[in-house]
């Protein structure tokens, strides 16, 4: 069971390489431990100073193509995966040092962030972790998009979509955080886009990084991967995926059951605003021996 008293780092940094999908450009990229109480911060190395962004929903300055935090000028892009990775893991604290300003796709999926970290392994901090537990529902709709989150005392996000694809139609996944299923269930389900549409990017200089070895592509009727899906419902895992980053940027962990129908990451970063503005409908809370 994976409801943790105490706050996580890594046992041992690591390292890896890999190009931005929208930039195209090669950055190096190195996770390292950190203290209690530190969270989970980005440094630009490449930058004077090496200035660092924290990953919470206050520093995003850009939704559209992928989340983006920015502090003080300096910006990171594409965040979203590795933040899955820290929070289906359940590390509190950690310094990523980049050498650019987006983040590397690897292989679409947070595969290598996941087996990297667990390769470098957990400790263990001497200071409790705070949970954001929410007291009352809260929820934001907008035409079919929506975003429930009803008390709970554990951490499940289950993901409604619905596109128009023979091969996706309508999925629906469910991660219950006690479960400790993300490193194989939820880290290798790859993003998703329209062949056409990345097409269209790269005419906009974006994608530029973008290939059948950073996602799947998808036609009219069918994928362009010749090796296929890794789970049938590899879309909606995607999803949950993407949705476990966006919501890691409160930046605490969550006691909450939370749906979503539709959303993305503009829809999501909506739902936090939404969330921590009303304060009467959570709490900080730690949890004693007893909870567990
Ligand atoms: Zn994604």
């Amino acid at each position: 069971m994976t409801i943790y008293m105490k706050q996580r780092t890594l046992a041992k940094p690591f390292s890896c390489s890999g190009t931005g999908v929208h930039s195209g450009v090669r950055v190096n990229l190195t996770i390292q431990p950190a203290p209690a109480n530190h969270g989970i911060r980005f440094q630009r190395s490449d930058l004077p100073d090496s200035p660092t962004i924290g990953a919470f929903f206050r520093n995003v300055v850009d939704t559209s193509l992928a989340t983006v935090i920015g502090q003080e000028g300096a910006i990171v892009s594409t965040i979203e995966h590795l933040m899955a990775a820290f929070s289906g893991l359940s590390i509190d604290n950690a310094l990523v040092t980049i050498d650019g300003y987006e983040m590397p796709i690897m292989d679409g999926s947070a595969r290598v962030f996941a087996q990297g970290i667990m390769e470098a392994g957990t400790v263990e901090q001497d200071k409790p972790r705070s949970y954001l537990a929410i007291t009352e529902k809260v929820e934001i709709v907008e035409g079919d998009k929506r975003v429930t989150a009803v008390p709970s005392d554990h951490f499940s996000i289950t993901c409604n979509i619905a596109f128009n694809h023979p091969m996706i139609n309508e999925q629906s996944v469910t991660l219950d955080m006690r479960d400790n299923t993300f490193l194989e269930t939820i880290s290798p389900a790859r993003t998703f886009g329209f062949y056409r549409d990345i097409k269209m990017l790269k005419l906009y200089g974006l994608g530029r990084g973008a290939d059948l070895g950073t996602g799947i592509a998808l036609t009219d009727d069918g994928i362009m991967n010749e090796d296929g899906l890794r789970f049938p419902d590899e879309f909606v895992r995607h999803k949950l995926l993407d949705c476990l980053g966006d919501f890691s940027l409160l930046g605490m962990p969550i006691l909450a059951d939370i749906t979503t129908n539709k959303s993305g990451h503009a829809f999501n970063h909506a739902f936090l605003e939404t969330l921590f503005g009303n304060k009467g409908a959570w709490e900080t809370r730690t949890l004693e021996s007893k909870a567990l």
